[in-house]
């Protein structure tokens, strides 16, 4: 029998195991790896933020359609790939044995990419761990009023901004970090001023500068400025993972 190993439950994934729920692979033993028991739609995150959404209108269950598929699910991450001897090895040391591999394990954010980012701020991926995170931020916005900056202003960056001055008006004070260039710099010239437009509509502080610092307190900007936050988002660009570029 064949070992099929499918690695993340990233979108393509969760389709192949519906689909073998109705058409089993024959003489094939399947297994997904994934290092969360749910998948969270990132599409729909920010509909969570703003309030339109609850979490489980976001989220699918990985354990029963996995089930369904009579795929085996091992709740962990993987850390390196041999492909010459056929290896997944998981982030418990496990060396999973495969015949064919399909990866999809979505992009990811550098942590480092700013300094005290990973100490003092919320990565909007992984969108499971952003999640959670994001209610404790609801819930502190309740007892007093917060300076919010997101860091990273692509559609993303822009979207969870919007949603955040949506969902918390006058709790907060929302800042949008770009980078230096406006919101959305890859998409055409129209659709960058009105996004700009939108964002001053809402009362969003559009800072045309980077971020190089956060620290518990404060940003720290390319230009010097201090920025007040009690709560930075990063939403800078994702891309592969180390682990799989040096497999
Ligand atoms: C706020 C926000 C809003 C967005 N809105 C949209 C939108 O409206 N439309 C759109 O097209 N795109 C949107 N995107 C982009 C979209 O999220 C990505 O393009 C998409 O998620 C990539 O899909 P994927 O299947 O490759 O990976 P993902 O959806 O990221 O899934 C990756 C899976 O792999 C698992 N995994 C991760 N690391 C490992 C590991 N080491 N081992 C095993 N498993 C692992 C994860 O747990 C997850 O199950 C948005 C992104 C953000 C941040």
């Amino acid at each position: 029998m064949k070992h099929l190993v499918l690695l993340g439950a990233g979108h393509a994934h969760l389709h192949v195991l519906h689909d073998m729920a109705t058409l089993a692979l024959p003489a094939t033993r399947v297994t997904l790896v994934a290092p969360a028991t749910q998948f969270i739609y990132s599409a729909m995150v920010p509909g969570l933020v703003a309030g339109h959404y609850e979490l489980h209108d976001c989220a699918i269950a990985l354990a029963p359609l996995a089930a369904k598929s009579k795929t085996i699910f091992i709740d962990s991450a993987a850390t390196a790939i041999d492909a010459a001897a056929r290896t997944v090895t998981l982030a418990d040391g496990q060396a999973l044995h495969y015949d064919a591999l399909s990866i999809d394990t979505g992009p990811v954010i550098d942590r480092d990419a700013i300094a005290g980012a990973r100490e003092h701020a919320l990565f909007v991926r992984p969108m499971e761990v952003f999640v959670r995170l994001w209610s404790r931020l609801l819930d502190l916005a309740q007892t007093r009023s917060l300076s919010v900056a997101v860091v990273g202003a692509g559609a993303g960056g822009v979207e969870i901004a919007m949603a955040l001055q949506h969902r918390l008006g006058d709790r907060a004070r929302v800042s949008l970090v770009t980078g230096g260039p406006p919101p959305l710099a890859s998409h055409p010239p129209s659709a960058q001023m009105r996004v700009m437009r939108a964002l001053k509509r809402r009362g969003i502080t559009v800072l045309q500068d980077s971020c190089m610092e956060i620290n518990a307190t404060q940003l720290r900007l390319g230009s010097g400025a201090r920025l007040a936050c009690d709560a930075p988002i990063v939403a800078i660009g994702a891309g592969a993972p180390t682990w799989l570029r040096d497999s």
